[in-house]
């Protein structure tokens, strides 16, 4: 066990995590950042890396990666604990701290901020059996690195923002890209579906994937054999890269033994971002109440009435509101 006990410890190290630990810091409180993955950053880190991002206050355009960069410098100005790969997996309350149990170490606080967004990221995979080494260089769960798609073949399975984002977005980049979905609806933003249109992406709509092979004649290809809903017609498409989007599954079942009042997958939260529990708090996509949004620039407004709120627990006698141009010396 660390012999150190924290004012704070968050748990999730995405855009709330980050922000927040950076803004308790700020309030000169001991902060421990705890995130499950080896890198912190979260779903812009994790899942879309390299697309842009336009609603973030104060920054026109910003894609993922650039976004969690600036995040981390940001950090790097104060003195925060971050316990990377390390995955909380229960909370306990004795003699009035907490104790956190991970794969790792055991961690006291005094308080604990819940931002643990969506949790940790599954994706949904295709549900017949392949050959694994395919999952080496000519399938895909999440884009890493763009360069990977550039000037090849690709498709995108899936029918979601996601999907309908990324057959956007690489076929700027690929030689030719598909997108392959089980309906003839998608389930995106009307205005992603009219570029989709609009553009040379091929539509391979209503298909499902039923097998996907190494290509005979040339085995850094894959061949992705299709099939019509409603129908026999079977045709086979032969690319070198293939983006499954089906969505991601979310782990926050831990949350139910963790004794939070819950709504539905969310932890219900009042306007400080207080919990059932006594000083603990959630925040960022976890987190819900009426009205909320599931946004970085909302993620990024409940840090600090979280850690406002956990100051004003923990030191009632402390100053409770000050601008960072006071605080930062
Ligand atoms: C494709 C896509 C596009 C998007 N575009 C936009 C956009 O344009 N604008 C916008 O505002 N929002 C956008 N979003 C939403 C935005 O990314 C989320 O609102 C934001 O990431 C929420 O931040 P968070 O920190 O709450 O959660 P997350 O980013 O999900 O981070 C949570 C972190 O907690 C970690 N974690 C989970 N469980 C544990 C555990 N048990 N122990 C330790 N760590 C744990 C995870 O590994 C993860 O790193 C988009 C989302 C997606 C998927």
């Amino acid at each position: 066990m660390n012999d150190k006990t924290y004012d704070i410890a968050i748990i999730g190290g995405g855009p709330a995590g980050m922000f927040a630990a950076y803004y308790a810091s700020l309030r000169k409180l001991n902060v421990a950042l705890i995130e499950s993955l080896p890198n912190l950053g979260g779903q812009p880190q994790t899942l879309y890396a390299q697309k842009e991002i336009y609603d973030v206050a104060g920054l026109p355009k910003v894609s993922g990666t650039e976004l969690v960069d600036q995040l981390t410098n940001q950090l790097s100005l104060l003195s925060v604990d971050e316990y990377l790969g390390t995955s909380v997996t229960d909370i306990e309350r004795t003699d009035d701290v907490w104790k956190i149990s991970t794969n790792k170490v055991e961690i006291i606080t005094k308080a604990i901020i819940i931002a643990i967004g969506n949790g940790a990221f599954k994706p949904r995979k295709l549900t017949f059996d392949y050959d694994p080494a395919i999952e080496d260089n000519n399938l895909s769960y999440f884009v890493n690195d763009l360069n990977d798609f550039k000037n090849k073949d690709v498709a995108v399975a899936g029918g979601g923002d996601s999907a309908v984002d990324w057959a956007i977005h690489l076929n700027e980049i690929a030689n030719n890209t598909s997108i392959i979905h089980r309906r003839n609806k998608y389930r995106a933003m009307e205005s992603s579906v009219d570029t989709l249109n609009a553009s040379s992406v091929e539509q391979l709509n209503p298909y499902i994937i039923k097998d996907v092979t190494f290509n005979n004649l040339d085995d850094s290809k894959i061949d992705v054999l299709l099939k019509k809903i409603k129908s026999d017609d079977e045709k086979t498409i032969t690319i070198y890269k293939l983006l499954v989007n089906y969505g991601f599954i979310s782990d926050s079942k831990i949350l139910r033994d963790w004794n939070l009042e819950l709504e539905g997958p969310f932890i219900k939260v009042t306007q400080q971002m207080e919990t059932n529990l006594p000083n603990v708090f959630a925040i960022g996509d976890i987190a819900t109440y009426p009205g909320k949004l599931q946004l970085i620039a909302t993620a990024f407004a409940e840090g600090p009435m979280a850690v406002t709120r956990a100051l004003r627990n923990l030191y009632p006698d402390k100053d409770y509101f000050e601008h960072s141009t006071s605080m930062f010396k």
